[in-house]
């Protein structure tokens, strides 16, 4: 007897971005105890989480104590109070119509975008852009879906889109023929945003190729420019290739608490190896009801006071907030001359290294002449290279003062 390993597991770089940030900022502060480090490195949220938010999750918890309104299971895929209001709020206004059934509530979107992979076949060619959410690679790596990793930091029959300046972050369409195609716009790290026009070729081309968008629109609520789609859905046939991620994490603060929600259509098909049609939707649907058992209720009740009166405008200010940093930071990176990119409809700001210094070394560059704590570009993948993320999640007085940091920077 011998328990083996999946193997697909030993092809996963060993990439640990976050990790790596974590031990030369702990290195540093060793060596400099005295030092007042500012972190603008991962994409965590600094504002608690609005009160009506709290309100709710208190009158929940609240009932789970009273025997007469105690919930145990609720349904796999969320309660209809959370779905319909998400449908109203979330779709309606833009014009899109959803049936409750096409909504599945989760504890957020990195287990969703990680899972969705499940549904397809091991033989499918997904693409991505580069740089990119390490999830959507990662997760396929593990299923055996890539090859082994190559020395120049991809992996083997993955597709990869390369965002980058060049190309003004918008990828091209693959020259070879691929499958599934993760986009995620607002981009996390670049920031930047696809216009209707620019996200229409991208649907166009799954109808041409029968190929299926995975739409990550975790930070949707960060938009405010006009042409920019805070769905995909937005996008005339959409509904017939794409599915769509959202998260209360970044919108509301629930990186700690746990909520999201997927759109799975009715519309889409894919195919079995007889060719036959498959509808995507009772394949999700019957995946969760297999191996998740519902966010909590207090944490739903707590998601649905996002879209009450009171708690549009609560998170609204703090989505301000954010988007008034960002506004901060790009404007001084570029006063120093810095070509920076995103931070309008994004709280991340993406920026290009002085005099093409790499990553890792501007990295440290700003840890100890600066004290800020960033995120190298290239830990995203090989396009980001020469470039650094900062978010714009901490305070508005810390951000200052960062930024003041940076200004004194002789590079
Ligand atoms: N998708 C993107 C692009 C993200 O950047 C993140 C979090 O950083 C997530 C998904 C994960 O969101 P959640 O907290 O809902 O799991």
């Amino acid at each position: 007897m011998a328990v083996n390993v999946n193997e697909y597991y030993e092809n996963i770089q060993n990439n640990y971005l976050f990790v790596e940030i974590a031990r030369r900022v702990d290195k540093y502060q060793e060596e400099n105890p005295d030092a007042d480090l500012i972190k603008m490195g991962i994409g965590d949220v600094t504002k608690p989480l609005v009160k009506s938010v709290i309100k709710a999750f208190h009158n929940a918890v609240d009932e789970m104590a009273d025997a007469d309104k105690f919930r145990g299971y609720g349904p796999e895929q969320g309660y209809d109070f959370l779905i319909e209001d998400v449908i109203e709020n979330d779709f309606k206004p833009l014009g899109v119509e959803l049936k409750n059934s096409e909504v599945f509530i989760s504890d957020g979107a990195k287990c969703d975008t990680g899972n969705f992979q499940e549904l397809f076949s091991q033989d499918n060619i997904i693409a991505v852009t580069d740089p990119v959410y390490p999830v959507y690679v990662d997760s396929n790596v593990m299923a055996g879906r890539s090859g082994k990793p190559t020395d120049d930091g991809f992996y083997e029959n993955i597709v990869y889109l390369p965002c980058t300046a060049e190309n003004d972050f918008v990828p091209e369409l693959p020259k070879e023929d691929v499958d599934i195609i993760y986009l995620c716009y607002p981009n996390n790290p670049t920031g930047t945003t696809l216009t209707k026009d620019q996200l229409k070729v991208w649907v166009d081309y799954a109808h041409e190729k029968n190929a299926l968008i995975l739409f990550d629109a975790a930070y949707e609520a960060f938009i405010s420019t006009d042409n920019v789609p805070h769905s995909i859905y937005e996008i005339e046939g959409a509904k017939e290739v794409a599915v769509e991620f959202r998260s209360y994490s970044k919108t509301a603060g629930f990186t700690g608490t746990r909520c999201g929600y997927c759109v799975v259509p009715e519309e889409i098909f894919i195919k079995n190896s007889k060719g036959e049609d498959v509808q995507l939707n009772p394949l999700w649907n019957r995946r969760q009801s297999t191996k998740f058992n519902g966010a909590s209720y207090p944490v739903q009740r707590a998601a649905q006071a996002i879209y009450t009166d009171e708690g549009k405008k609560e998170i609204r200010e703090n989505l301000d907030y954010y988007l008034e940093n960002a506004k901060v930071i790009r404007d001084n990176l570029e006063k120093i001359g810095l070509k920076v990119y995103g931070g309008v409809d994004s709280p991340y700001i993406w920026f290009k290294t002085p005099d093409d210094i790499d990553s890792w070394t501007f990295f440290d560059i700003l840890l100890d002449q600066a004290n800020v704590v960033s995120t190298p570009g290239a830990g995203f993948g090989p396009s980001g290279e020469g470039y650094i993320r900062l978010t714009a999640f901490n305070t508005y007085e810390k951000t200052v003062e960062a930024m003041e940091r940076i200004k004194e920077l002789k590079f």
